[in-house]
């Protein structure tokens, strides 16, 4: 999902660069596709998050009204006007209707960029790097079953990012586990996007993916019979149609969490040439993109597409790991 503006309640550094990621894709789809012939399944189409209850409207209402005070796109919709859109919702008491976010398909997006980057000279190599290595306070390559000798190094090993030997200090990126389930798309239910309180359901077209649970589980990526059941509890909840629906399918992934939820995007301080770009939480697609350019514009010492990049930098939880 591209939702700056849906999982967003207060305006941050982090939510102009989600916004910036979020647009950026409009950009990179035409031009993976004439490069590659790829598609990666961009659809801006718009998700609006459901309000079940007063307290959930009022807190949706201030939200509509903090984002279109600072200029964005974003609407209240009443019951009614929800209801007459989308029928097959369950009555709600309104929704945040925020009609420039949508989706992408994450795999589609990963094959198109190595079609690209191969295309342009990248070789991509199957190994698993053991360390980084250093001569004095220099990145000189990493280390797997062979050594690759490289003047800069990005560590973008996700939620294993920490477990990579030779690291100046430890790692602040930790697995959280999110479950997610597809079921088939009920008949006359057309597509959408539906956020409500800690879940979603993206009809596509022709199934609807359901999700997702927050989990401190290890690095375990299985699914659970409570995880499953929660998440198909709240997709009901959303479009009673799926009640009783089996899933076509369920699976896990491990999120790269950070302490503050936000990425870890910069140069290491303590040894030149290494760069993370790391601890996405729940936003990794979103961010892909533009966590590609930013890291291309430091290694190249460029100015970023955004300047301040404080919020991201990694830089900020060194004093109190570091001491
Ligand atoms: C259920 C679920 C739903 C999500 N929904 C969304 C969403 O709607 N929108 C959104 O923006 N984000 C979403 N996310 C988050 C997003 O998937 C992650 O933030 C993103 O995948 C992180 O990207 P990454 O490249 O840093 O890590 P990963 O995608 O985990 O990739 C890391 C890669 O590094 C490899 N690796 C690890 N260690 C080594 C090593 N030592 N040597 C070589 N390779 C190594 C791994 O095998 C893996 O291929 C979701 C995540 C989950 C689990």
């Amino acid at each position: 999902m591209l939702a700056p503006q849906i999982e967003a309640s207060e305006e941050t550094p982090l939510f102009e660069l989600g916004l910036l990621a979020r647009d950026l894709y409009r950009e990179l789809a035409p031009e993976l596709r004439e490069a590659t012939g790829l598609d990666i399944g961009l659809r801006q189409e718009g998700i609006a998050h459901l309000a079940f209850d007063e307290a959930d409207a009022e807190s949706l209402l201030a939200r509509v009204s903090w984002q279109r005070q600072q200029g964005h796109v974003v609407d209240w919709l009443d019951d009614e006007e929800v209801a007459t859109r989308w029928p097959w919702l369950r009555d709600c008491r309104g929704a945040l209707w925020a009609p420039e976010e949508g989706a992408v398909d994450a795999q589609a997006l990963v094959a198109a960029c190595l079609a690209d980057a191969r295309r342009l000279g990248a070789v991509v190599v199957a190994d698993e790097v053991r360390s980084i290595e250093r001569r004095g306070g220099r990145v000189t390559g990493v280390l797997g079953r062979e050594r690759y000798a490289a003047p800069d190094v990005v560590l973008a090993a996700g939620a294993w990012s920490g477990l990579v030997d030779g690291l100046p200090a430890p790692m602040p990126v930790a697995p959280i586990r999110g479950q997610m389930v597809e079921l088939a798309r009920p008949e006359g239910v057309a597509r959408g996007i539906f956020y409500v309180k800690h879940a979603y359901a993206l009809f596509r077209d022709d199934s609807v993916a359901a999700g997702s649970t927050m989990e401190y589980a290890g690095f375990d990526p299985a699914t659970t019979e409570e995880g499953i059941t929660r998440i198909l509890d709240a997709a009901t909840r959303i479009c009673p149609l799926l009640r009783g629906r089996a899933p076509r399918r369920t699976w896990a992934g491990l999120r790269p969490g950070s302490p503050d939820g936000a990425p870890l995007i910069g140069g290491e301080p303590a040894l030149d040439g290494l760069w993370y770009a790391t601890g996405h939480g729940r936003n990794g697609i979103l961010l892909a993109a533009i966590t590609g350019v930013i890291i291309r514009q430091l290694v190249q010492r460029e100015p970023t597409l955004l300047e301040d990049l404080s919020a991201v930098d990694p830089a900020r939880f060194w004093g109190w790991i570091r001491g």
